[in-house]
């Protein structure tokens, strides 16, 4: 559905958030090719919506303000969907855990009826994103920082993928200095915390795939934080890459964490979404996860591939509570720019019916939701939540979807998280490792000026 959407006020155009969530909507703000106009006009004290299409002509004037409007314009469009317009109500666009933590103060019964009238959520997602954040929040520390090392090389491209991912074969003869390069940033940073008094909450070191990086090299990048004395995540996403060696080289530094992605583990499944690894292969690296000295083991699931069915999936969380993963992360399919297909895969009301009958699955066998957040063009209206084992909570995913810490970003296409206060400031190193090498020394700079001037 093509929709043009005309706000007389900056302020208005937060609608399109809402407009977003229209089966296929495509925005156009301007030109008449459009099945649907909708257009938000400013009077007085009063806000106007207009909509307009083929066999559509709506109109309602509220008060120009912000909940009455975007109320209003809830139930306008999904007046036109035939159906509620999303079970996250309008909310959406805003960060769904800092605002339930903030309703959540007192009690957290007001907090889930204060999210179904005002934010129009339904009981269910004011539940589940309620219990993330009464479950993961105490976790946060009061001081402190987290460090992300981003190691943007896959071996091949998945389809779905829009992440910063880069063909290992071609960047293969720049490797080593790409590491020295990102290990002294490691280092510099790492000194400059002990120095300044900056207690490190947790490492995390995700990608593309940084164990698509031979062992030897993946050690070296690591040895400035080796034995951190907190948490410290490797992602080992893609499960082609793993070794034993690679394993060797995450226990010798001493890894807590390792994420293991099934994915969806059924071939043809992975055949059609691009991962170019067989079931086998996933399953030999789990194991050889699951049979280290690394504590604890992560499995990412994504609902909304083909092939995917209810019984299947429950199937897979199964296995893999059986082999003995204590953390599961529910991913929704989300296809951005950067990705190959733009088309959703599965159908979304099976793509629904999967994560709740994985929600009630996991809750039964005593996994809890610990962390949530939505991105734009999440498939299906659904949300990726982090689910573990009591006492095996992932840190870093609490603080960093709070914004509740500063997160310094190391390698090509980091960002660092500037947290000060409410205030986050955002600093991107390049995502081509090349312009990063070149600016690295001066984008290490503006991390350290701020470490000390924040101190
Ligand atoms: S493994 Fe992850 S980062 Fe790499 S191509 Fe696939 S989806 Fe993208």
């Amino acid at each position: 559905m093509r929709v043009r959407y005309r706000a007389q006020h900056p302020w208005w155009g937060r609608g399109i958030h809402l407009v977003r969530m229209l089966p296929e909507a495509q925005i156009l703000d301007q030109g008449s090719n459009w099945d649907l106009d909708i257009e938000v006009k400013e009077d007085r004290q009063a806000v106007t919506i207009t909509t307009t299409g083929k066999d559509i002509y709506d109109q309602t004037s509220v008060s120009a303000e912000r909940m009455a409007f975007l109320h209003a314009l809830f139930n306008m469009l999904s007046k036109i969907k035939g159906e509620p317009l999303s079970p996250w109500g309008v909310s959406t666009g805003i960060r769904p855990g800092k605002l339930a933590a903030e309703l959540m103060v007192n009690d957290r019964e007001e907090a889930v009826t204060e999210l179904c009238h005002r934010w129009l959520m339904t009981p269910a997602k004011a539940q589940l994103l309620t219990a993330t954040v009464a479950n993961g929040y105490p976790l946060l520390q009061n001081k402190g920082l987290s460090i992300y090392i981003s190691v943007p090389f896959c071996p091949s491209r998945c389809h779905y993928c829009s992440f910063a991912s880069l063909p290992l074969a071609i960047w293969q003869r720049h490797l080593p200095r790409y590491v020295g390069q990102v290990a002294r940033e490691l280092a510099e940073l790492l000194q400059s915390c002990q120095q300044l008094g900056y207690a490190v909450n947790s490492i995390y070191v995700g990608g593309g795939t940084p164990t698509a990086l031979p062992p030897d090299l993946l050690a070296e990048m690591l040895a400035p934080a080796a034995h951190p004395g907190c948490e410290f995540t490797v992602e080992a996403g893609r499960p082609d890459t793993l070794t034993w060696d690679h394993i060797s080289a995450l226990e010798d530094v001493g890894v807590t964490r390792v994420s293991v992605n099934a994915q969806y583990p059924v071939a043809e499944t992975l055949a059609a979404i691009g991962r170019q690894h067989s079931v086998q292969e996933f399953y030999t690296a789990l194991d050889w996860a699951l049979n280290s000295k690394i504590d604890i083991v992560n499995s990412d699931l994504i609902i909304g591939l083909p092939g995917e069915t209810v019984q299947g999936f429950t199937g897979v969380l199964n296995t893999l509570a059986q082999a003995g993963v204590q953390n599961i992360t529910l991913h929704a399919l989300a296809l951005k720019r950067g990705a190959k297909i733009h088309s959703h895969y599965l159908d979304p009301a099976l793509a629904q019916e999967i994560a709740q009958a994985a929600y009630v699955w996991l809750d039964k066998e005593g996994y809890l939701p610990y962390y949530l957040y939505r991105q734009k063009n999440i498939a299906s209206n659904l949300e990726n939540v982090g689910f573990a084992l009591p006492d095996s909570f992932c840190y870093y995913n609490i603080a960093s979807i709070a914004e509740a810490e500063p997160v310094l970003g190391v390698g090509a296409g980091a960002v660092s998280k500037l947290v000060n206060g409410d205030g986050v400031e955002l600093l991107n190193n390049p995502r081509d490792p090349n312009q990063y090498l070149q600016r690295r020394s001066s984008l290490v700079l503006r991390k350290l000026d701020w470490l000390s001037s924040n101190s």
